[in-house]
Order: C-alpha cells, then structure tokens, then sequence
C-alpha cells in the first residue's frame, strides 16, 4: 500500500493523526463554505507543540529539525486538514531565530514557543513589484527612535490572526542602493498595536480558505528597537528563512498527494460501474499508480532538502527544487482524484474538491514555478540571466 517510505518520526506522525481526527471533513468544509479561520484546530496543534518543533529547547520549544516539522505537516495534510492557516508560526520566528539581537529573542521566542504570542505573518509581497522584490516600495523612515513606515503589501496571509509580522520594507531607495537587494531593512510589527494606528488590513476572497488579506501602511509608527539586524540588511535574511517555508510547503504537497491517492484508491475499489469495481481497469489504475510514483519521487526530495537544512548544508537549489516537484505531483494526484471520483469529485462533502483548490495554490506561492526554473537555468546549468 501506500506509504512504505514516509516512516521517519513515526510517533509525531501517529500524534498528529490523532489529533487531525478531531477535525473532519465537516469541520473544514463548514469554514471553507464562511470563509472562516480554524481557530480551534489551530490551538490545538498550539497547545501540543506541533508548531514549535523548530524553537530551540532554551527558548521552550522542542528543538527538533526541519525533517520533523515536515513529519507534522504531512500528517496534517494527509487527514484532509490544512496546514496553512498556522504553518508560518513554526518558520517565519527563524529570522529572529538567527538574525534577532538577544534581547528580542529573549522577549519574542518564548512566547511564540508557548503560543502566546502568533507569529504567523510574513510581509513581503507588493502589488507593483511581483515576484521582483528589489522593486518593493514600501518604505520604513527612520525619524528618532521610530520607523515611520508608509506603503502596501497584498498576499499577506494570516494578518488579522497574528500578533506580530515580520516585514521587509525599503530603507534606502533601490536607486541610491549598490545593488538593487541592499536597502531593505525587516522590522518587527507589533499588529495589535498597528492596527487602527497606521495599519489597515483589508481580506481578500479567494478560491481556498486561506485567510490572505491586503495591508495598508499609513505614517505607522514601529519603535526602531524592532528592526532585526542591521538596517540595509534585510533582503538577505528573508532569503535565508524562505528555505524552510519552500520544504516546509513542500511536505504539505506531499501529505495533500498522500490524501488524494489514499481516497482514489480507497473509492475506486469500492465503487461498482459496469458490474465491478472501477479500480479493475487499468485505465482508473494506472493514473494512481502514476501518481504514487511521481508523488514517492518528489517526497525523496524533499526529504533530502529538509536533511541538509539540518545539516546545515546550503540548500537553496534542493529546496526549490522539492517545492516544484512536490507542488506538481500534488496537482496531478488532485485532478487524478476528482477523475476517478467521476461527479462525486465536484461535491463538497467528500473533500476532494476542496482540497483540489487548496493545492493549486502551491505552483504559485510561495514562489512560482518558473522563478524555480529560472533559479535552476541560471544558478545549477549556467545558462544567461532572462531578467
Ligand atoms: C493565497 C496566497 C497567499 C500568499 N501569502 C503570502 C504571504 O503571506 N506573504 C507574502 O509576502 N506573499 C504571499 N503570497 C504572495 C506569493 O508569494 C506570490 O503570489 C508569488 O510569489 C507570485 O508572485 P506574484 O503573484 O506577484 O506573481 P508575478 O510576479 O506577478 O508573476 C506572475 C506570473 O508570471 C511569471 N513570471 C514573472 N516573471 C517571470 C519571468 N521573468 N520569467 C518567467 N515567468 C515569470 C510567474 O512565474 C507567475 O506565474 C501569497 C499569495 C497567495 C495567492
């Protein structure tokens, strides 16, 4: 059957199964249909520590690796569950993790460890500059002890469910810049201080239930003692923390595929056309068999990536690339398992159609399929730059 080689963590793996029944169809189903936050699943996994795997043990969380904050996301997409209304409070903390000055690990890693504190928005994304970050315009300016910051962000998920962001802003304008990537700087928001006073989050409805909203800074005023290393700096540390979030997704396309292909095969042996089981004929087998291979190859990847996070290995080029593959492999086993479902794929309760939506959004985010390309012509092939 199914699964032989997603073994490692087998008691996280079980835990998180556990708790993922608690949380049926239904429940997902009755929030996708009000658009509505999973407030309760969320402190679930909150309160047993599945989202502070990665916070070292000193500031109270578990201090496991990444191959184990993979294990939890998984699971948590192989029950049908989503992963995306909380996954960014086990990353987005790596870039005060690793770049914080003492004093706000101290004040911040705790409470974000206990859940006390939801660190769960990441502010990067602008409306004009797409994909091409350097172009971000939202500009933080330094007056006294303050960042006066003014500007827009669009795609920011999580906003109104977060007590901080972490958000990448200009500091110097790209054109008074040596390189178009110095200049920005990352400051620490506090929303439930922002908001009202210079913030304004705007939700934006789309296709999944994800909780992405649009925001508005106004003359916002963050204490300087926010910002996270040095001023001008900021680019590289956002850049170091995405590793994690693309395995981390990644993990989630690979426990969405695991759902698809367990519900296809489990249907196409019950339901009977023809005077048999449809799973008899090759032609509703073999796209799940196809699946299974693709979806077993790219999980070897991402496995790998996550292990040389770990190791501490640079792993720019193995976390694209498990990102990619495993968001494809995803999408194949969703639109595989709408087909073998035949109509009963397009209704709501048996979850296929909603999960459908849910994967499609890993091609685009957090990053799109070409950008990954092009990282692998350029930097892996050395084929010339197209932009
Ligand atoms: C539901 C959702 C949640 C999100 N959450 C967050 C969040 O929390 N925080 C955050 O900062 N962002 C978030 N994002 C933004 C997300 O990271 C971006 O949408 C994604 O990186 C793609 O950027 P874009 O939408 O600006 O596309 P664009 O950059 O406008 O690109 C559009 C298309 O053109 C292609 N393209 C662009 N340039 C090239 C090129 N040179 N060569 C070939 N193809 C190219 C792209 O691959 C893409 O397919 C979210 C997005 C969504 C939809």
């Amino acid at each position: 059957m199914i699964g032989a080689q997603d073994q490692s963590y087998p008691e996280i793996r079980e835990a998180v199964r556990r708790l993922c029944a608690d949380f049926p169809g239904d429940y997902w189903q009755r929030l996708d249909r009000d658009r509505a936050y999973p407030t309760e699943f969320v402190r679930a996994l909150t309160e047993a520590g599945f989202l502070s795997v990665l916070i070292p043990e000193a500031y109270g969380g578990s201090g496991l690796g990444l191959q184990a904050a993979t294990a939890v996301l998984e699971e948590i997409h192989r029950s049908g569950c989503n992963g995306g209304a909380c996954h960014a409070q086990m990353y987005t903390m790596g870039t005060v993790l690793k770049h914080g000055s003492p004093v706000q690990k101290q004040k911040y890693l705790p409470k974000v460890a206990s859940g006390e504190i939801r660190l769960q928005a990441f502010g990067v994304t602008e409306p004009t500059a797409g994909t091409d970050t350097t172009r971000i315009r939202t500009f933080a300016k330094r007056v006294g002890d303050t960042y006066v910051v003014n500007g827009q962000k669009i795609w920011i998920s999580r906003a109104e469910h977060s007590d901080l962001m972490v958000l990448l802003c200009r500091t110097t304008p790209r054109e008074e810049c040596a390189k178009p990537s110095d200049g920005m700087s990352v400051l620490l928001v506090d929303m439930r201080e922002a908001v009202g006073k210079g913030l304004t989050i705007r939700p934006i409805r789309t296709m999944l239930n994800h909780a992405t909203t649009e925001l508005f800074f106004d003359d916002l005023e963050v204490p300087a003692e926010n910002l996270v290393g040095e001023e001008g700096k900021g680019f590289r540390y956002i850049l170091s923390g995405m590793n994690a979030e693309r395995v981390l997704i990644a993990s989630e396309c690979i426990g969405d595929g695991r759902f698809f292909i367990d519900r296809a095969a489990a249907y196409a042996k019950d339901r009977s056309v023809f005077g048999r089981p449809i799973a008899e004929n090759q032609g509703v087998q073999f796209p799940i068999a196809r699946a299974h291979v693709q979806l077993s190859a790219a999980a070897e990847m991402v496995d790998k990536a996550a292990r040389m996070f770990d190791e501490g290995l640079p792993c720019g080029t193995e976390a694209n690339m498990a990102k990619m593959l495993a968001s494809e492999a995803s999408w194949y086993a969703a639109d595989m398992c709408v087909q073998t479902h035949g109509g009963f794929g397009f209704a709501e309760e048996y979850d296929i159609e909603r999960k459908f939506r849910e994967t499609r959004l890993y091609q685009v985010a957090p990053i799109s399929t070409n950008l990954i390309l092009s990282h692998v012509a350029t930097h892996v092939l050395g084929l010339p730059k197209s932009f």
